[in-house]
């Protein structure tokens, strides 16, 4: 790596020794010398551990570049860049139900399928070192104790209640969110102890860094202050809160929604509400977190019932009612703005977000693999990694494992069996199963699956799944974030639009940290989207993006972000910087459709519908499957891949 002038005060000079200090494990020596903090997921993963079976293999405490890692996504590019030559192999095994996809859904499918049949024999194949899909867990040893959090999934929420199937299967699970919720959850706990909600204005989109503290708390006039915004964008920001003003005059409630249906919230902003333009850098990025691209591609109908500022004026009924689901505003799949309209699903989440729920699963279906018996123990419990893949045993999970062609064998309409080809180590092998469950990706499985039919492909195609990056940061101590008073910042200019210290959750033996001397983590979160461009175009170019960003650039960058927003509080990169994790995701969340781009369709003509038709012995899980980007999504479309097989099972 070539040093930059300002780069030694950053740290990235920094002894790797530090990490030592985090988890134990010897790291390589060329790591020091690049000065780089390593991609630890390409150099741990070397040796006997590179094997699921081989002693000291546990990805959730791997460090650097993470999410779709190194080593874990190339043979799919060549599959579909036509580059990838199948020869026809022998089936090494032969299983009722093979799966593709270790994550939730597919998880879930193995779940379901023993439920219909006990005695039935499952591999479960994934091409992550990991299992659980985007339900990732980040596990850090620091300062003597265990701090998780989500690397990608974290909530068991949806915008709309959990169906009786993924309410059903959290129950069986032992998991009583609503329970948990009351019990685990602290809340209040950073605002017990005086820290609030932050905005960081960053120079390169507002002309100077600053850092306001007090969103929530204080007037936006006072919040504002001292922000590098004009007297005019702050008058507006303002305005937009608090005054209640109908920027429709005229129109009927039904005529208004028809409107805001159609355009952006930008515009809603601009051409509507009458703001400054100036008032559009510090709003961009507001639905990044829910819909990964910014306000110029989400529909501003979509935003009222979140409560977005500008619609409390406008007299559209009590977002909570049925408007957005009006006739004049089509919805299809699920949606962000639901959680409004339907009051949402459950609240809690586990430390290490949804990886618990998928560690459940894996814990129901190989039960020597992790200890325990409750939803309490799940998030302490260590996962024996070699107990997953054992022969003989009735389920298999079989990780580093990529699906490159699945077939039925025979004609579809009257196959008994379908196979699978798999590549582990850069080695092909055929296995075949009574039945096979996609709980994969849908774009995926037309290179997978070519004999589909063409319709099929074409809507399997159609939905491009949103990239976006959760990182971890540990650091040493959080008394800078103490000092300015602020545990959540907005940044909506920066390369990560958010950073909020890891949210305060007990349960079972697993204790937050409290005391702001004490390491912790930091989670944030960046979107590569770009602004102008639809929104499935927007999540292309994110994509190859980054695919294209090396974990260095990550890491100038996260230095450089936390610095800025954090030295006055006394943070200093060099010292407090213990290490990164970043969850990267050019493959998030499934598609939800958006009004502004995508046609209506009735139900019959969704992609989605007509992508998940069962092919043979072949049928498809997964949530891209639901059009929705939600756990109870991925379970209620593993429950209808299953019980499609059963119904043509003899
Ligand atoms: C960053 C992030 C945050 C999220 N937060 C939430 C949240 O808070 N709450 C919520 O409900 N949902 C959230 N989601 C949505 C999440 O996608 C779903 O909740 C759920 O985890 C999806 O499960 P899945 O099994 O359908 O897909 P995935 O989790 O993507 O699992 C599919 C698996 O199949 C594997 N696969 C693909 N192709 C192949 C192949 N050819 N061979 C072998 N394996 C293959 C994939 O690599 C992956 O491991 C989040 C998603 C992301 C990315």
């Amino acid at each position: 790596m070539e040093m930059r002038a300002d780069d030694r005060a950053a740290g990235m000079d920094q002894p790797i020794a530090r990490r030592d200090f985090l988890n134990g494990i010897a790291i390589a020596v060329g790591s020091i010398a690049s000065g780089v903090l390593p991609d630890m997921a390409t150099e741990v993963l070397a040796g006997e551990a590179a094997t699921q079976a081989g002693r000291g293999y546990y990805p959730p405490s791997l460090t650097g570049l993470r999410g779709s890692h190194p080593g874990s996504f190339e043979l799919a590019h060549k599959l579909q860049r036509g580059d990838l030559p199948l020869q026809t192999l022998h089936p090494g095994e032969i299983y009722d139900l093979v799966i593709v996809g270790g994550g939730i859904s597919g998880l879930a499918a193995a779940y379901f399928y023993r439920e219909r049949q006990p005695s039935g024999r499952i591999l479960v194949l994934d091409n992550h070192d990991d299992f659980g899909g985007h339900a990732k867990r980040n596990e850090f040893e620091l300062g003597g104790r265990i701090e998780l959090i989500n690397g990608g999934t974290l909530g068991i929420d949806s915008p709309r209640p959990y169906s009786v199937i993924a309410a059903g299967l959290l129950r069986n699970l032992g998991i009583d969110p609503v329970k948990l919720d009351a019990t685990c959850t602290k809340k209040s706990f950073y605002g017990s102890i005086g820290l609030g909600r932050g905005i960081f204005f960053n120079r390169e989109t507002f002309g100077s860094d600053k850092l306001v503290v007090g969103v929530g708390t204080m007037a936006w006039a006072e919040l504002l202050a001292e922000a590098p915004l004009t007297p005019r964008v702050r008058t507006d920001i303002a305005r937009l809160y608090e005054a209640k003003i109908d920027y429709m005059p005229g129109l009927s409630r039904e005529q208004k929604k028809e409107r805001l249906a159609r355009m952006s919230y930008r515009d809603f902003l601009v051409h509507v509400a009458h703001a400054d333009p100036g008032v559009l850098p510090l709003f961009q990025a507001r639905t990044h977190g829910e819909w990964g691209v910014g306000i110029d591609a989400v529909g501003a109908l979509e935003v009222w019932p979140l409560r977005f500022p500008g619609f409390q004026g406008l007299d559209l009924d009590e977002p909570g009612g049925a408007a957005p689901q009006s006739g004049a505003t089509p919805h299809m799949g699920f949606t962000a703005s639901g959680y409004a309209a339907t009051g949402g699903s459950y609240r809690f989440h586990f430390p290490d977000g949804n990886a618990s729920i998928a560690r459940l699963l894996v814990r129901s279906l190989v039960p020597s693999s992790i200890p325990g018996r409750s939803a309490e123990d799940i998030v302490t419990a260590t996962a024996d990694y070699s107990q997953l893949d054992r022969p003989g045993a009735p389920v298999r999970i079989r990780l580093n494992s990529i699906a490159v062609s699945v077939r039925n064998v025979g004609e579809p309409a009257s196959a008994r069996e379908a196979e699978v080809i798999y590549s582990r180590g850069g080695t092909l092998a055929a296995v075949r199963g009574k039945a096979v469950v996609l709980a994969c990706w849908n774009m995926m499985i037309p290179y997978l699956c070519p004999e589909l039919p063409q319709r099929q492909k074409e809507a399997l195609r159609y939905p491009v799944k949103t990239p976006l990056v959760y990182t971890s940061v540990a650091i040493r101590n959080w008394r800078a974030f103490r000092e300015l008073g602020v545990h959540d910042i907005y940044a909506p200019g920066s390369y990560h639009s958010s950073a909020r210290l890891n949210q305060t959750v007990d349960i079972g033996d697993y204790l937050s940290v409290r005391s702001p001397d004490d390491p912790i983590l930091v989670h944030m979160v960046r979107t590569p989207c770009k602004p102008g461009l639809d929104q499935r175009e927007q999540h292309r170019v994110g994509r190859a993006e980054l695919l294209d960003t090396s974990f260095e650039v990550f890491e100038r960058n996260i230095r450089d972000q936390l610095t800025r927003m954090l030295r006055p509080g006394g943070f200093d990169p060099a010292v407090d910087i213990v290490a990164i994790t970043v969850n990267r995701w050019p493959h998030g969340y499934a598609y939800e459709y958006n009004p502004l781009f995508d046609p209506y369709w009735n139900e019959q003509e969704q992609p989605h519908v007509i992508g998940r038709a069962p092919f043979g012995r072949i049928t498809i899980a997964n949530s891209d499957a639901g059009a929705g980007a939600y756990t109870d999504t991925a379970i209620d479309q593993a429950h209808r891949a299953i019980e499609e097989l059963v119904a043509t099972e003899n």
